[in-house]
């Protein structure tokens, strides 16, 4: 069984000791074991933290963009050295299966922090030039906007942590990161990446704990913004507390994404992008296309083949390279996921396609005790029934039939959330139309899930706000200065002489 070092705090470049005498438990979601000890920050280490900072900040800002890079794009070398001892970890922390964070988790970060590297480095930061008059011009620049804090969620722990750091730190800001209380075990372990990279101290922090320590970081008044990844309730809570001192914010929050498959779909391929679509991560993935909408008249075929395919989702020991199925990241999480999967058998009335509450079958002993789902398809699902209308996180798919396109793409958009929303279809017109209208900041055509660090990602309505990476998603750590020069004397027309 594998466990880990207790953790501790990191800031002023070096592990600290935190002073609240308490610690939480890091647990193995896939056996239900004890693996590590997290100590808590107190409000003191918050302070420090906070502090060291707000010392690194003005010098690391002055810091040479190409040089900012050259840092980042070290870091970005020693994530993907250390790939599978990291992904391991990640694997015994989320209980995601090693077969992905092997080959996701830790890649997509380091994508993200070579692709900011480069970005500044290549003069991504600088500003814009406009010629007024002859005599006259504006010119702008992209300032850095000071501490920074990163609030994690569990289901990506370290992909968050970089997709937050990485344009963070390029754009000349410090940082001061909160992972989940649920998924602790990389902060400490990206801070001292950070450090060997050649990372100055101060620049990068880590404290841990609960919302708590989350609420005391985002309420704090030299804290510039706050990026947050997590549930839309908790969300509006946050963004709520940035609002005291106008800080800047991005949110990237839950979603109950459709997923459209038309008539003239590739049957196969559309299968192959729902059972992505759901069963990824165990169904932990923010973009779940989770609302399938489907033809009446091609339900069946598509329902056959689904269930067919479902052979292919294997729950297993999660550092087995065959299992790709692992189990729910924690006991309350789980129990939150079997309430809804029983809401739709016995309220909703849904009709239960596949799975159901209750553990994969042929579950090794040894697994038992650990927090595992079935992967569960619903469908005749209406779009009134809650495990239609609400997130669930989890592998839990529901099944819509539409008789016109026009209807599909209005009850789409039904939804309050609008984080991501995708369409299978050979009628690439029709397809880029009907994306169009989806109200989605995240969009798909024939395929589902993918986010490279060139896309900017975000999502709309209550989903979010803001977008992180692509070439947008710089913007996010930056405030704007304009100047006007005028190389003539100030015409005063107002206080002209008659
Ligand atoms: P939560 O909202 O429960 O928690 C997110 C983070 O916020 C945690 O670190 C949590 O601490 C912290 N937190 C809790 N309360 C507060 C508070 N009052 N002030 C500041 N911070 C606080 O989300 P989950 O961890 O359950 O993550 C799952 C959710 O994240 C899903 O809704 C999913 O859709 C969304 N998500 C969105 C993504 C996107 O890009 N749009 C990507 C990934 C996930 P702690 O947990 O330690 O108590």
């Amino acid at each position: 069984m594998a466990t880990y070092s207790a953790r501790q705090l990191y800031y002023d470049g070096k592990t600290q000791r935190a002073t609240s005498n308490k610690t939480f438990e890091s647990i193995d979601p896939a056996t239900g074991a004890h693996i590590a000890d997290i100590h808590e920050a107190s409000r003191a280490d918050i302070d420090k933290a906070i502090q060291s900072a707000e010392r690194a900040f003005p010098s690391w800002a002055a810091t040479p963009a190409i040089q900012r890079a050259r840092i980042l794009q070290k870091a970005a070398q020693l994530l993907r050295a250390r790939n599978d001892e990291i992904a391991a970890a990640e694997t015994h922390d989320t209980g995601k299966a090693f077969s992905e964070t092997s080959v996701v988790d830790v890649a997509t970060g380091a994508d993200v922090v070579e692709y900011f590297a480069n970005l500044v480095g290549g003069g991504g930061l600088n500003g814009e030039t406009t010629q007024l008059r002859e005599d006259a011009w504006v010119y702008t620049k992209k300032a850095p906007l000071g501490v920074c804090v990163g609030i994690g969620a569990w289901n990506y722990p370290i992909q968050i942590a970089l997709w937050k750091s990485a344009p963070c730190l390029a754009a000349g800001n410090t940082m001061v990161y909160k992972p989940s209380e649920f998924t602790s075990l990389h902060g400490e372990t990206l801070a001292k990446i950070y450090t060997e990279a050649g990372l100055p101290a101060g620049v990068f922090n880590v404290v841990h704990g609960a919302g708590d320590v989350g609420a005391y970081l985002t309420a704090h008044p030299s804290v510039a913004k706050v990026s947050f990844t997590g549930q839309v309730s908790t969300g509006k809570r946050v963004a709520g507390a940035a609002a005291g001192h106008m800080k800047y914010v991005t949110m990237e929050l839950g979603g109950k994404s459709p997923l459209l498959i038309l008539r003239d779909a590739d049957l196969e391929n559309a299968v192959d992008g729902v059972m992505m679509a759901n069963f990824y991560s165990t169904g932990q993935v923010c973009t779940n296309g989770t609302r399938v909408f489907v033809p009446r008249d091609m339900k069946a075929a598509f329902e056959k083949r689904l269930v067919e395919k479902m052979q292919f989702v294997r729950a297993g020991p999660v550092m087995d390279p065959a299992t790709n199925f692992g189990p729910l990241v924690s006991r309350v999480h789980h129990q939150k996921v079997t309430d809804y999967i029983r809401h739709g058998i016995e309220q909703d009335k849904a009709k239960l396609l596949y799975g159901g509450p209750g553990q994969p079958a042929n579950l090794p002993r040894e697994l038992q005790t650990g927090f595992w789902v079935q992967p569960t398809i619903f469908t005749d699902c209406t779009d009134s029934m809650k495990i239609v209308r609400e997130e669930i996180f989890g592998p839990v798919l529901s099944i819509l039939a539409y008789d016109t396109v026009e209807e599909a793409v209005q009850r789409a958009n039904t939804s309050e959330l609008g984080l991501a929303a995708g369409v299978f279809t050979s009628n690439l017109n029709l397809a880029h139309r009907i994306i169009d209208q989806l109200q989605a900041g995240i969009t798909w055509v024939n395929s589902w899930g993918e986010s490279p660090a060139e896309m900017s990602v975000g999502g709309w309505k209550q989903s979010g706000v803001g977008v992180e990476n692509g070439r947008r998603g710089i913007e996010a750590w930056v405030r704007n200065k304009s100047t006007l020069v005028d190389m003539s004397n100030v015409v005063a027309t107002a206080f002209a002489k008659l």
